[in-house]
């Protein structure tokens, strides 16, 4: 198939080999850098080449790199183009070639290699690059009204707080060419995608902020494979492309669900399995073990999430008839079924792998049980002095939050389960207590933005701090139980 992800994966590695680059294998998501908590991008294994620390290998090189952006976490499935994990297919330049080739060769692999047609897409260039609009505009010949100019937040790329950085610029996908001209925001996703950035690396930012010029100017570029993928294969979204969607299908089955014919809310919820599954095979498959800091609160966090996704969806036990059974092992043998050409290890280490999120599943399920026992008697109270007084019987902000907090007893249950029983809940109470926590955590410095973006969240050094940020209830809950 020739837009299956694997052979879209195969056709960008091969154009770049025959173009001089160097096939490299992707590195581990666990990076050997203190500024990040995981791989976000391509060049986190080139750093010390770009900064000039290690002397280059080769002058050019070329890899599908595993990523994770827990900062697109509350993307997933809200979104149509972002997930946790991805792969970003890259060219980098070792102080080789510079803007000029970078441009050229992602205009010829879009257009010809990969036969996008030239008048869907549009770029954008940093807004004092005026070389690169240039070359975008005189010698690729893209008319000027789909040559937009963005600032430091789009088009100026950083790895983290400091390192090597530079302005980019971005090639979007058009959905919508009849909206015409006027007034595209490539900010827009119902219109646009980008899916292929091209930062000119020729920076270092240091610690007190300021852009140090590097030796050598780099290229270090990003294509999302999910991203051409679902653009190639015509669908509407990332995860129906067939590099997740058969993951997707997996946990339909053993919710008992169609994709298909179901609504949105059970459609998200699908999306989210799907993209947390392949992100905690990946990251246990890389040595990350469930904990309540750093990297193995990420993906403690991420299993939780599907637990509670899969219940939602009413999955139960293990979704073939055994109650006290996990259901996270059958969707990953699906993960790893589709791994070989992501990565070769996930196939040998699968055993320990199933083991591991067995485990993890059965423990937060108890966890969730207690929560379900507690809750019971929660309304019983409810419901018996409602009677007494005379009113109308409500589950106080405070219990809400003890269960949700304490317990990681999701609040869509507690809601769900409520309702059923004729009690309502104090939202409001539920909200105050949230943001007494939420403030409480941040005055003891203990929020640790856990992925960085383009530059904007960034701590240094999490990898030893332990995590009680956003989701704290999970880790507080593991903590007690
Ligand atoms: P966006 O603006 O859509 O969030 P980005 O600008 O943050 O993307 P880059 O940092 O430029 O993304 O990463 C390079 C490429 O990697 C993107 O052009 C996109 O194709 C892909 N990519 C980035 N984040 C994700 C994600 N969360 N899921 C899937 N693909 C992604
Ligand atoms: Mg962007
Ligand atoms: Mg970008
Ligand atoms: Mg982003």
């Amino acid at each position: 198939d020739a837009v299956s992800g694997d052979s879209i994966r195969h056709k960008f590695l091969t154009f770049y080999a025959s173009r001089g680059h160097k096939v490299l294998p992707s590195s581990s998501l666990v990076p050997d850098d203190p500024t990040v908590l995981l791989t976000i991008a391509g060049m986190l294994q080139f750093k010390p080449i770009f900064l000039g620390k290690v002397p280059r290998e080769v002058p050019c090189a070329t890899t599908a790199q595993k990523c994770i952006r827990t900062n697109d976490v509350e993307n997933v499935g809200r979104t149509t183009r972002h997930q946790t994990f991805f792969e970003m297919l890259g060219n980098f330049s070792f102080g080789d070639y510079f803007k000029k080739e970078a441009i050229k060769w992602a205009w010829e692999l879009s257009t010809i290699e990969f036969g996008l047609p030239a008048d869907r897409l549009w770029v954008s260039v940093y807004k004092d690059d005026d070389e690169a609009f240039a070359i975008w505009s005189d010698e690729v010949g893209i008319p000027v009204m789909r040559i937009k100019k963005l600032g430091d937040e789009d088009n100026f790329w950083t790895s983290g707080v400091t390192g090597p950085c530079g302005p980019c610029s971005e090639i979007y996908y058009d959905f919508h060419p009849e909206r015409g001209y006027e007034d595209a925001d490539l900010g827009d996703d119902t219109r646009f995608i980008e899916f292929y950035n091209l930062v000119f690396m020729q920076y270092n930012k240091k610690d007190d902020g300021s852009l140090e010029p590097l030796k050598q100017k780099n290229i270090d570029t990003g294509l999302g494979l999910e991203r051409l993928a679902r653009i190639l294969q015509k669908v509407p979204n990332n995860y129906e492309t067939d590099l997740i969607y058969p993951i997707i299908k997996k946990a339909s089955e053993l919710a008992n669900v169609s994709y298909v014919v179901a609504d949105d809310q059970t459609k998200m919820n699908l999306k989210i399995i799907g993209d947390h599954m392949r992100a905690v095979v990946y990251l246990i498959s890389d040595g990350v073990v469930p904990s309540n800091i750093g990297r193995g609160y990420v993906v403690r966090r991420l299993i939780r999430r599907v637990v509670r996704t899969g219940r939602l969806l009413g999955i139960k036990g293990d979704g073939l008839g055994n109650p006290e059974g996990a259901f996270l092992p059958a969707i990953a043998e699906k993960v790893v079924e589709l791994s070989s050409l992501i990565d070769p290890d996930v196939k040998n280490r699968a055993p320990r792998i199933f083991e591991e999120l067995k485990r993890e599943e059965l423990r937060f399920v108890q966890t969730l049980e207690r929560g379900e026992k507690l809750l019971e008697e929660k309304l019983a109270d409810a419901l018996s002095s409602a009677e007494k007084n005379q009113t109308v019987p409500c589950l106080s902000g405070e219990d809400v939050f003890l269960l949700y907090d304490t317990f990681g007893y999701p609040v869509e249950i507690t809601k769900e389960v409520a309702e059923e029983r004729g009690v309502s809940f104090d939202i409001n109470g539920f909200d105050t207590e949230m943001e007494k926590q939420r403030r409480q955590s941040q005055a003891a410095h203990n929020t640790v933005k856990l992925a960085m973006g383009n530059g904007a969240d960034i701590a240094e050094n999490v990898s030893d701090t332990e995590f009680i940020g956003y989701d704290s209830l999970y880790a507080k809950a593991v903590v007690e139980s």
